[in-house]
């Protein structure tokens, strides 16, 4: 199976969105993974960098999206603000096809009120760093009482960067029906553990890993 339609879960217009950005096939990770995310199960993704998980996960996100709800629904964790807006930019990418959905990224290094400011409306999709995050849930600029999913992506730098404690600080915000997604090009010790303590039954996906 490798052409998006095939999937069977993706309207017309999304298809017709995917047609127009050049997607015109599923990538091996996003064909494996996506049946999974969009059943809304938890899902565990070893792939190697440019293998497509960004879209694996974006397109389950999306689409999980009530754009009639201005409640925050979808956080995605990355290890850094340059990842953070590369994310940002690909669902904003992937998001065409679904005009009234409201992204935002939170990262460090930028001014907090100017965050608090644009949360006074809250976005459908929030694109963080783990750290900067924190300090809007601990102020309460941020509630993720009705977050559906959770995305960890680049799990393993955000491990080597020290980020494990506040991952798992953010999470006690976040409503334990949630799904949660894990997304890291490489499998350390750390990575497993922390599937353990916030995924549910995950189900494992490894493709094209680097060795
Ligand atoms: P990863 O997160 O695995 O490193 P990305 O999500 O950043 O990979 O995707 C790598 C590149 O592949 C991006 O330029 C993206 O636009 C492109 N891409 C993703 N999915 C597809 C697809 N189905 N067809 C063609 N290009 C794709
Ligand atoms: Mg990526």
């Amino acid at each position: 199976m490798t052409a998006f339609a095939d999937l069977n879960a993706l309207p017309a217009a999304q298809l017709a969105n995917l047609n127009e950005l050049g997607y015109l096939a599923m990538t091996p990770v996003q064909a494996a993974a996506l049946p999974a995310i969009l059943a809304g199960k938890d899902v565990r993704v070893q792939a190697k960098t440019g293998s497509g998980k960004t879209a694996a996960f974006g397109l389950g996100v999306l689409q999980h999206i009530d754009a009639s709800q201005f409640i925050t629904q979808s956080l995605v964790l990355c290890p850094t603000r340059e990842l953070a807006d590369q994310v940002a930019k690909e669902l904003r990418r992937l998001a065409r096809a679904m005009p009234n959905i409201k992204i935002l990224t939170l990262c460090g290094g930028q001014p907090f009120g100017v965050q608090r400011d644009s949360l006074q409306h809250a976005p459908h999709i929030i694109v963080a760093t783990p750290g900067r995050l924190l300090d809007h849930l601990e102020k309460g600029t941020v509630k993720l009482d009705a977050l559906q999913t959770l995305v960890l992506d680049e799990a393993d730098r955000m491990l080597d960067m020290g980020f494990a404690e506040a991952i798992d600080d953010v999470i006690r915000h976040a409503p334990a029906s949630r799904q949660t997604l894990l997304f890291s090009a490489t499998w350390p010790a750390g990575i497993a553990a922390i599937s353990k303590r916030v995924q549910r039954d995950p189900q494992s996906i490894e493709i094209d890993t680097v060795d």
